[in-house]
């Protein structure tokens, strides 16, 4: 099945009340914000960013030392950025799935399958013995196979997971068709350790238990700038000033306060619809029992899942950059976008015509050229930072605060030895080059979904040096 583009009058009347806000924080039981910080301050470690990876080192850090002064701030509200709009997909990946790992790191794969699958079991211990109440089920994930050529490259991806310890089972298209009934489908992966969440009740979760754990939070406090002031680094802040030993830096696609972070990563918005809840009689049209998540297999693919309440939130598919790296709450409303997504979601489940979705909304992936996070340090080392999950950090931000906390350390750790860990991505080029190559990269990726898959001279020098644009 090929995706049309232009939306019908059917998904045209679907968005047409459609509410901005991310459905996860459209939640009563979201907390009230903590007060910004007016005076002074000083602490052992700062911790920059109130998204996953951010809460994650905080508490990651008083666990392992419970006498820690730590602070966190965010410059808006925790989870309002990305932790707490995406998909609510934990995969068990560091690597944004296995091909792009055996591409990069071949020789550490089978260590970066075990880190991930330790990763991801810790996180699922870590909200059961916290108490977090986010949703977080081992449901799985079926990867579907929407055109012929897509069959093959699954069959090959099951192949090497398995090779490396995953457990990906092949689903032929009749089986799939049987589990979830959507006629687009002609084959699947399905891969049984994958899990969903509510994301931003996860990351209220671990707010929560960084409070109770003794970590200082203020919200609305944006850094400006960084200086190294010999044994301590000094934040400044719109109000007061924050003087640290140590600093972990988790701003993910927002302006990086770092220099050295800013060729490294592009912010490219990602779009997501939920519907309304659904009634039992349209789940029963779909089947989907066992609730996975789904994603489709082009280069543009959508993702989508059940919610916990009943509806389906469908994202993915464009992937749009700004120029210089631009980041706005503007850009979070993009009706072509949705207008793009509503028509899709009827092409994939036509049973469901009349269905109206509640929510429409996007936010910003911090894209590297590696689709997978990458490390630093500065300051002489009294400062680290982590970016670059594109799109696939739900899970791997846990792991991604366990290595910025080791290189804080000053210890050698089997993280800190990771290649993967002590390589960068290729940088992206400076504008105007870097806006010509992101969209031309983005019309061949989209010409290569409508030709078979083929992948046109471009497409292949990107692959030969390994600068790829992705969501
Ligand atoms: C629409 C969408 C769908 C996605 N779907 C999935 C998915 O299903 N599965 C998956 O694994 N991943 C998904 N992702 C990616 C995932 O959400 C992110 O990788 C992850 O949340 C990154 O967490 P983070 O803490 O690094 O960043 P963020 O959650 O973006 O947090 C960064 C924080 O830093 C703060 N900040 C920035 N600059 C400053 C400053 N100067 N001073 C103070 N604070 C600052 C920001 O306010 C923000 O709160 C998706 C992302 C998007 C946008």
């Amino acid at each position: 099945m090929f995706f049309t583009d232009t939306p019908g009058p059917v998904a045209i009347n679907a968005i047409r009340d459609i509410s901005h806000m991310p459905v996860w924080l459209d939640d009563p039981d979201r907390p009230s914000a903590t007060s910004p910080l007016e005076s002074d301050i000083s602490c052992a470690l700062l911790v920059i960013g109130g998204g996953f990876s951010g809460l994650w080192t905080a508490l990651l850090a008083k666990r392992a030392k419970p006498s820690l002064d730590i602070v966190l701030v965010d410059a808006g509200r925790i989870a309002d950025a990305a932790s707490g709009r995406n998909g609510g997909f934990v995969s068990h990946s560091l690597t944004h799935g296995i091909r792009n790992g055996a591409d990069r790191w071949p020789s550490e794969l089978d260590q970066l399958v075990r880190l991930g699958h330790e990763n991801l079991e810790d996180l699922g211990r870590d909200v059961a013995s916290l108490g977090i109440d986010c949703d977080f089920t081992v449901a799985g994930e079926f990867v579907v196979a929407v055109q012929d050529h897509q069959i093959d490259e699954l069959r090959d991806t099951a192949r090497l997971a398995n090779a490396h310890g995953d457990t990906v089972q092949e689903m032929s298209g009749e089986h799939i068709r049987a589990e979830v009934h959507s006629q687009s489908y002609l084959f699947a992966i399905a891969d049984p350790d994958v899990a969903l969440v509510n994301p931003a009740r996860l990351a209220w979760g671990l707010l929560e238990a960084c409070q109770e754990a003794g970590v200082r939070i203020f919200e609305h406090t944006p850094v400006l700038d960084l200086a190294d002031v010999g044994k301590r680094v000094m934040a400044a802040t719109e109000h007061a000033s924050i003087t640290a030993r140590q600093v972990a830096v988790a701003t993910n696609a927002f302006p990086p306060l770092l220099r050295k972070m800013a060729k490294y990563i592009v912010p490219v918005y990602d779009y997501v619809l939920a519907t309304e809840p659904l009634t039992t009689a349209q789940w029963d049209s779909l089947g989907w029992n066992g609730r996975q998540g789904i994603s489709d297999a082009g280069n543009q693919f959508h993702y989508y899942r059940p919610t916990p309440d009943g509806r389906i939130l469908w994202g993915g598919y464009d992937a749009v950059y700004h120029r210089n790296s631009g980041v706005d709450p503007e850009f979070e409303v993009d009706h072509e976008a949705f207008g793009r997504l509503s028509e899709h979601f009827f092409q994939t489940f036509p049973a469901l015509e009349g269905t109206q979705f509640s929510h429409g909304w996007g936010g910003a992936i911090d894209t590297c050229s590696r689709f997978a996070p990458f490390w630093g340090r500065a300051h002489g080392g009294k400062t680290a930072f982590v970016a670059g999950y594109t799109g696939l950090g739900v899970g791997s931000s846990r792991f991604g605060a366990r290595v910025m906390l080791d290189l804080l350390s000053g210890d050698t750790t089997e993280l800190t030895e990771l290649a993967m860990v002590r390589t960068k991505p290729l940088p992206f080029p400076p504008e105007p080059f870097r806006s010509m190559g992101i969209n031309w990269t983005t019309k061949s990726l989209h010409s290569a979904d409508l030709h078979d898959g083929r992948r046109n001279l471009w497409l292949r020098t990107l692959d030969r040096v390994g600068l790829g644009f992705d969501s």
